[in-house]
């Protein structure tokens, strides 16, 4: 209650900060004054935060609300925040409820009608997809089973898929899960971003054997990795009318069949292969020419 009212205090704001994933330098504006305005912060590691808030020279006093407590410790956060305490919740690095703790704290808090309000930033996940350059749709995975039974049965459930898959891997799990990935969905491109924003920032793209064999001949693998693999479903059916109707253009303008074959597979960014059937057909040439 408010002093001198029978009112009741109006709950505080959850606020759910992310945080730098490696340069201390990837926070927002925004960020650094919540972490600064707030009652509390509640914290996946209270040291690994310090860190950030030290360098900040931010003083905001720090609870912890770790993996494994989340329930109990959601408790505890829930009755400042009902007695009208704005919270910030940090993970360790990046965005907190993406495959880190937070989840539970954000149902509590949507369950007491509390206000739960993004202060979006850093995310391994979206730093590893805009470097990657794979175009599409992506499904993220959070990090695969530890198990390879349990990891593979999962991938076969995602072999067919058209997305490509996102997932988080750990510096000693990656060899085994990109064999795993390599003989369940066989052969594909990948994309390994490790250590991200970090001094030793890697960028790696090529086939799944390629880069077991470039991570296995390294003395040791270290670093925290986003992982890309290139979707495997069927490929987009080709746009065939577009196609065909390109190439009479071409052939109406006078153009020879190898030279509208040219134009259209760069215009559409096609295989040859699939624009020359077509023309051959076109230009009364092919097994089939109407
Ligand atoms: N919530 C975090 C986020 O939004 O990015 C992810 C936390 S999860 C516990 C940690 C995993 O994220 C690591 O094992 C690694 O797969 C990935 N990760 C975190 N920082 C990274 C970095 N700097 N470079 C590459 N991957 C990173």
């Amino acid at each position: 209650m408010r002093p001198g009212t029978d009112q009741q205090e109006a709950p505080g704001t959850l606020y759910v900060v992310a945080t730098p994933i490696g340069n201390l330098e990837d926070i927002t504006l925004r960020a650094l004054r919540i972490l600064k305005e707030v009652a509390l912060i509640a914290s996946e590691d209270t040291r690994h935060t310090r860190k950030l808030l030290t360098h900040y020279d931010i003083h905001t006093r720090l609870v912890s609300y770790f993996k494994g407590q989340e329930a109990r410790k959601a408790a505890g956060i829930i009755a400042a925040l009902l007695a009208g305490q704005d919270v910030a919740l940090v993970s360790d690095a990046g965005t907190p409820a993406i495959a880190d703790p937070g989840t539970i704290l954000v149902q509590k808090a949507r369950e007491e009608g509390i206000r739960v309000v993004p202060v979006p930033g850093p995310s391994a996940l979206a730093a590893g997809l805009s470097i990657a350059g794979f175009e599409g749709p992506v499904l993220f995975a959070g990090f695969l089973p530890a198990k390879s039974g349990q990891r593979r049965v999962l991938l076969e459930s995602l072999a067919s898929q058209n997305h490509h898959l996102l997932f988080y891997e750990a510096p000693h799990r990656i060899l085994k899960s990109l064999e795993d990935c390599r003989a369940v969905l066989g052969e594909r491109r990948v994309f390994l971003g490790r250590e991200l924003t970090k001094l030793h920032e890697e960028s790696l793209v090529g086939g799944l054997s390629e880069m077991l064999a470039l991570l296995s001949g390294r003395p040791a693998v270290k670093g925290e990795f986003v992982v890309l693999i290139e979707g495997g479903g069927a490929p987009p059916a080709l746009p065939a009318d577009s196609v065909v109707e390109k190439l009479r253009w071409h052939r109406e303008q006078g153009d020879s069949l190898k030279s509208a074959v040219q134009a259209v597979k760069d215009e559409l960014g096609l295989p040859r292969s699939a624009v020359y059937s077509q023309a051959l057909a076109l230009w009364g040439k092919g097994k089939h020419a109407a």
